[in-house]
């Protein structure tokens, strides 16, 4: 047990050697740039779903 938990701990050391800070904020910054194009993205879908959904049970909004 010993020896394995030596082996995965060798192995995020080594990780995170070859991370540099430059490559931890590109990927940082490419999950933000992917969540705010999700959420732009699913912004309108939901909207029109909702609004389908108020029509559906009868309530007029335009
Ligand atoms: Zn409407």
């Amino acid at each position: 047990m010993a020896t394995a938990n030596n082996t995965v701990h060798g192995r995020i050391e080594q990780a995170r050697a070859e991370l540099t800070p430059a490559q931890m904020a590109t990927g940082l910054a490419l999950v933000v740039a992917l969540g705010f194009a999700l959420l732009f993205v699913q912004e309108p879908m939901v909207h029109d779903s909702m609004h389908n959904f108020r029509h559906a049970a009868g309530v007029t909004c335009h």
